[in-house]
């Protein structure tokens, strides 16, 4: 059996590339971009009027002038006026500012009577209330990195540049695939001795929220039917997610099943709990992950080892939270505990709570949970106030 810190080793060394492909800016948010994104011309364009008010020459200026007749208005989105030496015109905020003007001044500091502005402030410098050409960013400059996540904010920037479509890592095809004879879809009224799927579902939620598509499968725990079942999915998807049959049960077929089709075995358990059994393979195209099917268990898998393959994949850093354990845990066997905890911020410090529940098949203890604490293998104790790694969902 080998350790969480092997495990993650090896799945980080099988992450693959999965291509590009090009989406909308309106479906971008969150996708890794796969091209440097630069500024197709000067931000801003042109040198740009700040305030409304008016703007004037500073040679003007300098001779002593304070009054300015009135000559004509810049509007925003109207190409550039030339302003006459020795007069106004008015000038609004994102305006280009008129050709021989430097200075704008705010109505605010203005009187205009008659045409005529009277100009009731004294310090005035060159550029004031302008926004110079190229000062937030000059044309042909790397704006965001390729392999950036992209933001919100981000797609404000792709939009001014004129991206209407990016191009973006390609997000694995995955198909979820419950095992168990025990099992029953949701709508259905369970038999006393069935109970009705819930972690493929859980699993559902979580690859929706992260815009995954997938398609949900089941397979009973008979033999031959998970080979057929595998000869027709390990050609179609990029990722198999089964939960269940890789534990030490008579029908837990999985492992053997997989190996018969060509999958190689990376490993098979991991001092944890929960999740113990994970069971993870691949051959050229396929990457599969066998999560053992206790809920709390596949979660765990799932947020820990699933997500750190992703983002490798994706070529994303590994982002590693922290947080303050709020209260003391023993945990004496000598295996990484991924405790359930929920997550607050108490003064800008993440606190997590264990939520301890009944052991790994206790499904309403997760209801609360925003991830998993590792609590390393080889300490017993945790003490309140120490700080972990947390895996976030
Ligand atoms: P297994 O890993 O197949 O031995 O399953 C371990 C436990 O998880 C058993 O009690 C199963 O009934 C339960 N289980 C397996 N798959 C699911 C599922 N999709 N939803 C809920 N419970 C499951
Ligand atoms: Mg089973």
């Amino acid at each position: 059996m080998i350790s969480v810190e092997e495990a993650l080793k090896i799945i980080s060394k099988q992450s693959v590339d999965l291509g590009s492909e090009e989406v909308s800016f309106s479906e971008a948010t969150g996708r890794v971009l796969d091209e440097d994104i630069k500024a197709d011309r000067d931000f801003p364009p042109f040198h740009r009027a700040t305030m409304d008010g008016i703007c004037i020459s500073l040679k003007d200026w300098e001779t002593g002038m304070r009054t300015f007749p009135v000559f004509g208005e810049q509007f925003a989105g109207a190409p550039q006026q030339k302003l006459k030496l020795g007069s106004c015109m008015e000038v609004m905020t994102g305006a280009v500012v008129p050709e021989n003007a430097n200075v704008v001044i705010r109505y605010e500091d203005l009187t205009i009577e008659n045409a005529v502005a009277t100009v009731n402030v004294d310090g005035v410098s060159e550029m004031l209330n302008i926004h110079l050409q190229g000062t937030d960013a000059e044309k042909g400059k790397v704006l965001i990195k390729k392999g950036k996540r992209i933001s919100h904010g981000d797609v404000g920037i792709l939009t001014s540049v004129g991206k209407t479509t990016v191009k973006v890592k390609k997000l694995p095809q995955v198909a979820i695939i419950s095992t168990g004879d025990e099992l029953v879809e949701p709508d259905q009224k369970p038999e006393p001795h069935q109970i009705r799927k819930s972690n493929i579902y859980t699993l559902f939620s979580l690859l929706k929220s992260q815009r995954i598509s997938f398609e949900v499968f089941h397979i009973d725990d008979e033999l031959e039917e998970i080979k057929l079942e595998l000869d027709k999915l390990l050609t179609k998807f990029d990722v198999l997610m089964l939960s269940g049959g890789v534990s030490m049960g008579k029908k837990d077929f999985i492992p053997e099943a997989l190996e018969s089709r060509g999958i190689k075995t990376h490993f098979h358990k991991i001092k944890q709990r929960p999740g113990k059994p994970l069971w993870f393979g691949s051959n050229d195209q396929v990457t599969v992950f066998g999560f053992p099917g206790n809920p709390v268990s596949t979660i765990a898998c799932y947020t820990v080892y699933f997500q750190t393959w992703l983002h490798q994949s994706l070529g994303l850093e590994q982002s590693i939270s922290q947080a303050e354990l709020t209260e003391d845990i023993h945990f004496p066997k000598e295996l990484t505990f991924f405790v359930h905890v929920s997550i607050t911020n108490e003064k800008g410090i993440l606190k997590a709570t264990p939520l301890r529940g009944n052991g790994s098949g206790d499904l309403v203890s997760l209801s609360t949970a925003d991830g998993f604490m590792e609590l390393p293998a080889d300490q017993s104790h945790f003490k309140k106030g120490e700080v972990l790694k947390v895996h976030l969902f």
